[in-house]
C-alpha cells in the first residue's frame, strides 16, 4: 500500500465527518431511482426495444422508447436522444442552430459560458460555422459574486432577444452551479419579462443531483451528454435534448436534415446500454457526490480552498480545488491516474484540447474515452490552477483516487 498514516489517518477523519451530509444524497437517489422506474412501467419497457437497428432506422422501437422514457422522467414533451451526438456540446449546438435564425440574439444569463461553447457562438471572434458568423446575436449577464445577477435580468432581455442560455453547472470556473430552486426564478423572471423567450437550460453534470429537473423548474428545453450523468457510466457516447414539443422538433431538423427530423436514426450500439446507464444514473450520480464531498473534506483539511466547501449544498457532481501551482495540478491528476481501471500506468501530461482555449490537463482512466461520470479530474494549465474533480462510479473508488491525489500532492510539498 501506498498511502502514508497522514493520508489513510485523514480519510478516517473525513468519512466519520461527511456521514451526516450523505442522508440528504441517498434520499435524492432513492427518489430519482423511483422515478426511473415508475417511467419505465409506464413506458413498458422490455427486452425487445434493446436491439440494433441499421440503414434510415424507420420505426426504430428502442429509440423510440429511450427518448419517449426521458422525456417521462425530466417532465417533457418529447425527447432526442442519440448516440449520434458526438458529445454534450454537439447535443447543445444542436439546440441553438435548431432554434435561432440571423438577426435573433442569444443571452447568457450565467456569464462566460462554458470553454467549447465559447467557439459554438463565435464568442471572441466570429470563428467558422458559429454562431455570430450565422449572423445570431449574443449578449450576456455577467454572474455577480458567483450567482445570477436577478435584479439586471430586466435589462439584458430586449425586442431581439429570443433565447436565453443558462448553465446549471460551474464547467471549468470557480462561480457556484444553481439549485432547482435558482432555476425556477430565473425562469419566471424570464418569462415574466417576456412570456415568449426560450429558456435554455445547458444541464451538463445536473442530471439526478436534486428530486426535479430544469425542464420540471420553468425550462423550456435542456441539453446534456450520455457520457455524464444520465448514461449512468453504462452508455457509450451520445447526448440528449429534451423539451417543449416544437423546440425539440426544430433541433431535430438540425440534428439530421428538414424534414427528416427525429425519424431516422440507427441504433447502432446495443439500446440496452442507453436504457440501463439510465436505470443506474440517479445512483452512480449519488457515488460520485459522496466522492466529491468526500475530496472536498480531505483537501479542506490540507489546508485548499475548495468549492463547494464540504457542507454546501449540491447543484452538480463537480468538486473543484483551488492547487494554486501548475506542479500540484499534474501531481493531482498523476493520482488520480494511477488509481484508475483504465490506463493506470499512464502519467498524465498537459495537451491542446479541440474548443479549449488554454491546455488541459486530464487524468482520465474511464472505460468510455473522456466520460465523467467515471472518475475524471482535469484542470486547465491557468492559475490559480483549479482541479475539476468529476464523477466516480463507486465511492469505494472515489475515496482510493482521492487518497491517490492527496498523497501525490503531499509528496510534492515534501521534496520542495
Ligand atoms: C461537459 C459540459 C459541456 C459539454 O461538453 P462535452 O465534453 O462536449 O460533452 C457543456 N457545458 C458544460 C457546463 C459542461 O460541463
Amino acid at each position: 500500500m501506498s498511502f502514508s498514516k497522514k493520508i489513510t489517518d485523514l480519510k478516517r477523519e473525513v468519512l466519520k465527518e461527511s456521514e451526516p451530509l450523505f442522508a440528504h444524497i441517498e434520499d435524492v437517489a432513492e427518489a430519482n431511482t423511483l422515478k426511473v422506474l415508475d417511467a419505465m412501467r409506464e413506458c413498458r419497457v422490455s427486452d425487445a426495444h434493446f436491439n440494433t437497428t441499421t440503414g434510415y432506422a424507420y420505426d426504430d422501437i428502442g429509440r423510440g422508447k429511450l427518448e419517449e422514457l426521458y422525456a417521462k422522467i425530466f417532465g417533457a414533451e418529447r425527447a432526442l436522444v442519440r448516440t449520434q451526438f458526438v458529445s454534450g456540446t454537439h447535443a447543445l449546438a444542436t439546440v441553438l442552430f435548431g432554434i435561432l435564425r440571423p438577426g435573433d440574439e442569444l443571452v447568457s444569463l450565467t456569464g462566460k459560458p462554458y470553454d467549447t461553447m465559447q467557439t459554438v457562438i463565435g464568442y471572441d471572434n466570429p470563428s467558422p460555422g458559429s454562431l455570430k458568423e450565422f449572423g445570431v446575436l449574443y449578449n450576456e449577464l455577467p454572474m455577480v459574486a458567483g450567482k445570477v445577477d436577478m435584479a439586471h435580468i430586466k435589462d439584458v432581455i430586449t425586442d431581439k432577444t429570443k433565447m436565453v442560455e443558462i448553465q446549471r453547472s460551474r464547467g471549468y470556473s470557480m462561480r457556484s452551479p444553481l439549485s432547482i430552486e435558482d432555476i425556477r426564478a430565473i425562469t419566471t423572471e424570464v418569462h415574466r419579462i417576456k412570456p415568449d423567450c426560450i429558456c435554455f437550460v445547458d444541464n451538463c453534470y445536473g442530471e439526478f443531483v436534486d428530486y426535479e429537473e430544469p425542464t420540471q423548474a420553468g425550462a423550456d428545453i435542456m441539453a446534456g451528454s450520455l457520457i455524464k450523468n444520465p448514461g449512468g457510466g453504462i452508455a457509450p457516447t451520445g447526448g440528449y435534448i429534451v423539451g417543449r414539443d416544437d423546440l425539440v422538433e426544430l433541433a431535430s431538423y438540425r440534428l439530421t436534415a428538414p424534414g427528416m427530423g427525429d425519424e431516422l436514426g440507427a441504433s447502432l450500439s446495443n439500446n440496452r446500454l442507453l436504457f440501463q446507464g439510465l436505470f443506474l444514473a440517479p445512483h452512480v450520480v449519488s457515488q460520485a457526490i459522496k466522492g466529491a464531498i468526500f475530496a472536498a473534506g480531505m483537501f479542506a483539511k490540507l489546508g485548499y480552498k475548495t468549492l463547494p466547501l464540504p457542507t454546501d449544498v449540491r447543484g452538480d457532481i463537480i468538486q473543484a480545488i483551488e492547487l494554486g501551482s501548475a506542479d500540484k495540478l499534474i501531481a493531482f491528476c498523476g493520482g488520480i491516474q494511477k488509481y484508475s481501471p483504465v490506463d493506470s500506468f499512464a502519467a498524465p501530461e498537459p495537451w491542446d484540447m479541440p474548443g479549449y482555449a488554454d491546455k488541459i490537463i486530464m487524468a482520465a482512466g474511464t472505460f468510455a474515452q473522456g466520460a465523467t461520470l467515471a472518475y475524471r479530474a482535469a484542470g486547465p494549465l491557468r492559475a490559480p490552477y483549479n482541479v475539476y474533480l468529476q464523477g466516480g462510479l463507486t465511492f469505494e473508488h472515489a475515496i482510493i483516487g482521492i487518497m491517490g491525489a492527496a498523497q501525490a500532492v503531499l509528496d510534492l510539498d515534501e521534496t520542495d
